[in-house]
């Protein structure tokens, strides 16, 4: 079978039978070539129902969580968006399928680079690349209207808060090490309102107002 195949069958069985309703969403998953995101071992697997290794012990999400989280960020495609945990690059690309600028911050520079050329391989030129600790932002180019962590972290970073816009969504698994719950958060004038969804398991957040360490 075909990639593209392989892409249309992930959102029929993964993606539409467990929700995934924004048109726009799933027409993006349909596109992204994922299997360029994993190394040349994977690629058979790519569209596989289940997160993958990228190296550095990090992983790149199972697709439905990409799926989820990017539905719940409500692009529309004239968003300034702010990803913390490039890994692969691939939530970044299906990002910028569904926004106006993408900034994304690694803190792994070996990661950062292979994404960085990926994305000028892929010609996706609104994403913005940078090596740090994501945990406190990206202040100078703040703010932003929707703001997406994808590592696990015991709390939301309250610099990521100051710099999501007035009206803006951020999404965030928050919990313990090892398993959370995704949880969206909107800001509005009066101040930010919660809400939790899926349960899931992602890799730790290191950093200021993340974990600490390295396991
Ligand atoms: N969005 C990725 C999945 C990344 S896994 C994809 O589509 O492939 C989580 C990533 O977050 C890892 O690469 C990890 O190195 C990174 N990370 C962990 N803590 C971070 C921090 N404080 N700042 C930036 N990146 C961080």
């Amino acid at each position: 079978m075909e990639f593209k195949d392989l892409r249309e069958l992930m959102v029929e069985s993964q993606l539409i039978p467990r929700g995934i309703r924004d048109k726009r969403v799933l027409d993006a998953m349909r596109r992204v070539p994922r299997h360029l995101f994993v190394d040349d071992s994977m690629q058979h697997i790519a569209y596989d129902d289940m997160a993958l290794p990228i190296g550095e012990g990090q992983t790149i999400s199972q697709p439905y969580m990409v799926a989820v989280m990017t539905e719940l960020l409500e692009l529309h495609g004239k968003e300034k968006v702010l990803e913390i945990g490039t890994g692969s690059g691939y939530q970044a690309a299906v990002l910028a399928e569904l926004a106006r600028e993408v900034y994304t911050i690694e803190r792994m520079p070996i990661l950062a680079e292979r994404a960085e050329t990926k994305f000028q391989d892929l010609f996706y030129r609104n994403i913005h690349v940078r090596v740090g600790d994501g945990t406190l932002g990206w202040s100078e180019e703040a703010p932003f209207d929707r703001i997406i962590i994808t590592a696990g972290s015991p709390a939301v970073p309250e610099p990521l808060i100051q710099q999501l816009s007035i009206d803006g969504i951020l999404v965030i698994p928050v919990g313990s090490r090892y398993s959370q719950q995704l949880l969206r958060i909107r800001k509005t004038k009066d101040g930010t309102a919660e809400e939790y969804h899926t349960p899931c398991v992602f890799v730790p957040l290191i950093g200021t107002y993340g974990w600490t360490g390295d396991q």
